[in-house]
């Protein structure tokens, strides 16, 4: 009986160092969000270090031989309706998976690349080698993408979308929605 009796007060203090430590961790994690709102509409600028870090992007990018042009940064909640329907109501590709709302483009949270050819030419070739070492330019700035902290849509297993860059700050779609956003320190950027 007794021991029974120490048993439960450990799993007491366990249960309560626990509840401590859950406490502790979710406060911490909202710092890192703030909560506008359900009603605010999404911004119309890229996240500042979303921004920031596409620029060191186009710079490593450059010192390696490769011209990276950003074809696509926020976009609007009615424009990706219309991506959308592409591919669905018309014979088109289909080129997205994300209706209005559900993309970190429209958050600021996303950019799609592509690569500039000698020619002057935009292109969306993912063999081109333009620097001549080997390797494919897209693959290398997707390498460079990654070590600057962006997740690579090329990456992922269902839908591939290669030029596809983005910075989710561990915000779902879903909290995005509700209105919550990134909160970021001044020395992050
Ligand atoms: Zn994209």
């Amino acid at each position: 009986m007794k021991r029974y009796r120490k048993d439960i007060t450990t799993w007491i203090l366990i249960i309560l160092f626990l509840t401590i430590l859950i406490i502790i961790y979710n406060e911490q994690k909202n710092d890192r969000y703030i909560d506008t709102g359900k009603n605010t509409a999404p911004p119309e600028k890229l996240d500042p270090v979303v921004a920031a870090k596409t620029s060191q992007l186009l710079k490593k990018s450059s010192q390696q031989g490769i011209d990276v042009v950003i074809t696509e940064k926020v976009r609007s909640i009615k424009r990706q309706n219309k991506l959308y329907e592409q591919g669905r109501l018309s014979d088109e590709k289909v080129v997205t998976y994300a209706k209005g709302g559900e993309s970190y483009h429209n958050y600021g949270l996303a950019v799609d690349y592509a690569l500039r050819n000698k020619d002057g030419e935009i292109i969306w070739n993912i063999n081109y080698d333009g620097n001549n070492n080997g390797k494919s330019d897209w693959f290398e700035v997707a390498e460079i993408a990654k070590e600057l902290g962006f997740e690579w849509g090329g990456d992922w297993s269902k839908f591939k979308d290669y030029p596809h860059l983005q910075m989710d700050f561990g915000l779902s779609i879903r909290q995005l929605k509700k209105g919550l956003r990134p909160s970021h320190d001044q020395n992050e950027k």
